[in-house]
């Protein structure tokens, strides 16, 4: 970065800054211009996150043009991480046993079950000891620096079954992770708890014991005969290595009792969230389907759950044996109907090319999953198995028992399910995203879906699903946008979708939608009784600060607003007493200036 103290580096600085403003708009080939025009002393070019950064410091002083957004918007990578209107903020908790045996499950003991240290989203983690506050803090000061706006923020809590760990540990988990929003840009205790876990590592290192350092190259070197080998006959599995190496070590130096909170410490610092710069719009925890019942539903929902991400992965119970997943298709439906019960999201993961499937199977696997009023998700990843070394299918490759599809056999059966997703769904990935060097056989194209769309274009096909037809920069005449209700059964009850949309080059571009439950059965949850439920609003738009103006911009045509008034309207239709929304903490202020009141661990409006 300048030294903006330094009088020759300010004023390089401000020269830099004054030709940013002159060449506005920047085309890609102006912005590297500039960044190879004003280096640094030791030759290296300024990024975009260091530009913002010096705009921000400078604008509106040492005669340079009043601070503008339209400045930070050109120079924002990657705007497409904010443009759904959130800033999504990814966690992972720290390794621990999972009671699931999957054959396609990698194995790394460094990670949560399921997760590879190559992965960006696991890299962020091992660098910040896996620590919630470090973790949540850091990834929105990146945000920051990149200059994304970060004041509704998405977070999603990743790895393994989160049901599993003990509950002060998830209780601390969510805790930290308000702790760091609510601090942001206030206070800033990373520093000290860096210092923390480095006396902690030295602790367990003097029990002659093993840590998780923040550094990749390190654990990589310490942990890589602690791995479980998947030809050995005395195989240890990942549980068992996992508990002997932290469990005790952690509990020891005390650990785990700092990883530990009560629910009235999470209570306390969400309740300070509802009115805090940076708000918790939405909450995602993963798990799996056989350790959901009533009790789980209604304990996602107090750490403040608006989604849950469920792996089903298949809707066949020989190919779920097969591959000893430990749960039934029934399972998988009961917990799906909990949980719309309740008012969450559903995100499933769904696995073609498991072990003993096809492409024909998992075609007919897919029609089910949205034929079948069992199951019909709100929003779907499909991961295609891939061949990890560290996971069991390594021997059933070997014997030939297992293959990955070609290239053809999966472009055709992704196709189909992009094809075959209902317009009230979001397909919101296809392929995990996982480095090639990983993946021993079978498909390494982490583009796969731009593969599959440009295959459909070609049979002139569209997907309906809700990221295909979402609103980015196109524009539009506000007299073409119309309110469209998509009715469907689900669970025991009915599903209305109601989305605005305007039609653009005969695609219906979604701007806005809500989803409204209007379940049959009696809710197992007091304040959802006789009442229909908002599981999700959403209005796209690159995001904008919460209480700025915006002119133009999606998000202030009032769409969320009038979305609300019509699903009270077809509640009231439908002879429901109350209206109940499952909101986040940090948009319970907005429902209720929209006649919410809080209501236990939902907001309702009575009629
Ligand atoms: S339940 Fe998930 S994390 Fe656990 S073994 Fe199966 S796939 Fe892996």
């Amino acid at each position: 970065m300048f030294d903006l103290n330094d009088k020759d580096q300010l004023r390089t600085a401000i020269a830099l800054i004054k030709e940013l403003e002159l060449e506005l708009p920047l085309s890609g080939s102006d912005l590297r211009q500039l960044q190879k025009k004003y280096t640094y002393a030791d030759g290296r070019m300024p990024s975009k996150a260091d530009l913002i950064s010096l705009y921000k410091q400078l604008a509106g002083k040492h005669n340079l043009q009043p601070y503008s957004e339209e400045v930070v918007a050109q120079l924002r990578m990657k705007p497409i991480r904010t443009s759904s209107g959130v800033a999504p903020v990814t966690v992972l908790t720290k390794p621990f046993p999972c009671p699931g045996q999957c054959i396609f499950c990698p194995s790394d003991v460094r990670m949560p079950k399921s997760y590879l240290a190559s992965e960006p989203g696991a890299q962020r983690a091992e660098h910040n000891f896996f620590d919630p506050y470090l973790q949540t803090y850091n990834r929105l000061q990146a945000l920051y620096d990149m200059g994304h706006h970060i004041e509704k923020v998405e977070l999603i809590v990743l790895g393994g079954s989160w049901s599993v760990y003990p509950l002060p540990y998830k209780i601390w988990f969510i805790k930290e992770c308000f702790r760091a929003m609510n601090e942001f840009g206030k206070s800033d205790d990373r520093e000290s708890l860096v210092s923390f876990y480095q006396q902690k590592i030295r602790e367990i290192s003097q029990l002659e014991k093993v840590a998780l350092t923040s550094d990749s190259k390190l654990n990589e070197q310490i942990f890589s005969k602690y791995q479980p080998q998947q030809d050995s006959a005395e195989e240890k599995t990942y549980n068992c290595i996992v508990e002997e190496l932290f469990a005790e070590a952690e509990k020891k130096v005390g650990l785990s009792s700092y990883q530990s909170a009560d629910w009235s410490e999470l209570e306390d610092l969400q309740h300070k969230n509802e009115t805090s710069r940076l708000r918790c719009v939405g909450l995602v925890l993963e798990t799996r389907p056989d350790l959901v019942d009533e009790n789980e539903a209604v304990e996602l929902r107090r750490f403040g759950a608006t989604k849950v991400q469920l792996g089903l992965q298949s809707l066949n119970d020989r190919v779920l044996k097969l591959n000893k997943r430990g749960h039934t298709v029934d399972q998988s439906a009961r917990a799906m109907q909990l949980l719309r019960q309740a008012g969450f999201k559903l995100h499933v993961h769904w696995m073609p090319n498991l072990f003993g499937s096809t492409p024909e199977l998992d075609k007919q696997d897919y029609l089910k999953l949205f034929d079948d009023d069992r199951f019909k998700p709100d929003e779907i990843k499909i991961y295609p198995c891939s061949l990890i070394e560290s996971a069991p299918l390594m021997r059933y490759y070997h014997r030939g028992e297992w293959q990955p599809y070609s290239h053809d056999e999966l472009l055709d059966v992704l196709s189909f399910c992009l094809i075959n997703t209902p317009e009230y769904c979001r397909v919101t990935r296809v392929v995990r995203d996982i480095p090639s060097f990983e993946i021993v056989a079978g498909n390494k194209k982490t583009n796969f879906r731009q593969i599959a769309q440009q295959d459909m274009e070609k049979r002139e096909q569209l997907s309906q699903n809700i990221r295909a037809r979402e609103i980015r920069n196109e524009k539009f005449k506000l007299n073409d946008v119309v309110l469209d209700e998509v009715e469907y059964s689900a669970g025991s009850g009915q599903e209305i979708f109601l989305q605005y949309v305007a039609e653009i080059e005969g695609v219906k571009r979604i701007l806005g939608f809500l989803r409204l439950s209007l379940p049959e059965d009696s809710a197992f949850i007091a304040e959802l009784e006789g009442a229909a439920i908002i599981r999700e609003v959403h209005v796209y738009g690159q995001m904008v600060e919460l209480g700025q103006e915006a002119d133009g911009k999606v998000q202030h045509l009032g769409l969320g607003s009038k979305l609300i008034a019509r699903a009270k309207e077809l509640a009231q239709e439908a002879s429901y007493k109350r209206l109940a929304v499952i909101s986040a903490i940090g948009t319970k202020e907005y429902y209720r200036e929209r006649g919410f009141e809080d209501s236990g661990l939902y907001q309702v409006a009575d009629f």
